[in-house]
């Protein structure tokens, strides 16, 4: 175990025990239902598909990701603006508030806003945040982009779905500007 109790594990979740491995909340590189799901997904695939020819995964490969239920419910990915900013890219970031978006007005649920990190450079989409109605699920369109390694301008040229929270994420991308630095109120 390390000094906080975790039982240290490798790339794929080996202990130093041959034939034991260390998965969910007791290895310490995840604290959530869908990490721990997750850890078992990487453990399988490396035991029983061994032969299939595929590189193995690792814990690396995942991108962290959670939700908060709160009212409105939080969705994030990836870094946030400190990380972003700690990182030394050349970050641009997106923001759009809910009372601009068209179905939480319908809705009436119009706190919260949603925000994106990208690479200038790269064009690789570095972190996100939706809080507001939905940003749960909503968060999902950013994840699986960034696991495709797409170029934030995939979504930026897609048609999403009218009238979704969904919809504004392309509006949004082609709203950046580079990030401001970190000020005294920034966290
Ligand atoms: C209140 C609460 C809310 C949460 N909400 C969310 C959420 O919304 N989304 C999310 O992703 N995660 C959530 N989590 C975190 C999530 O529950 C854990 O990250 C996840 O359950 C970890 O899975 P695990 O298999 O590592 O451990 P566990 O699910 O805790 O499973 C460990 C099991 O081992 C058993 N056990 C312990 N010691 C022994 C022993 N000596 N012998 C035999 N069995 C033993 C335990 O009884 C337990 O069944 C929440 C956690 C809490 C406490």
């Amino acid at each position: 175990m390390d000094a906080r109790g975790y039982i240290q594990v490798d790339e794929q979740l080996r202990t130093n025990v041959p034939g034991i491995w260390a998965m969910g909340d007791c290895n310490g590189r995840g604290a959530f239902t869908h990490t721990a799901y997750n850890d078992f997904e990487i453990v399988a695939a490396n035991l029983l598909d061994a032969a299939s020819g595929e590189p193995p995964r690792t814990v690396g490969d995942r991108i962290p990701a959670y939700a908060l239920y709160t009212d409105p419910p939080l969705g994030r990915v990836g870094m946030n603006e400190a990380e972003a900013r700690q990182s030394g890219r050349n970050v641009l970031v997106g923001m759009r508030p809910m009372t601009r978006v068209g179905r939480a007005v319908e809705k009436g649920e119009t706190q919260g806003f949603m925000k994106i990190l990208v690479d200038a450079d790269s064009r690789e989409i570095l972190g996100a945040a939706v809080l507001g109605v939905g940003g749960d699920e909503v968060i999902h369109c950013i994840l699986d982009a960034m696991y495709a390694c797409a170029p934030y301008t995939v979504i930026q040229r897609a048609m999403h779905i009218h009238p979704t929270v969904s919809e504004l994420i392309p509006t949004m991308l082609g709203e950046l500007h580079p990030l401001a630095p970190a000020g005294p109120a920034a966290a």
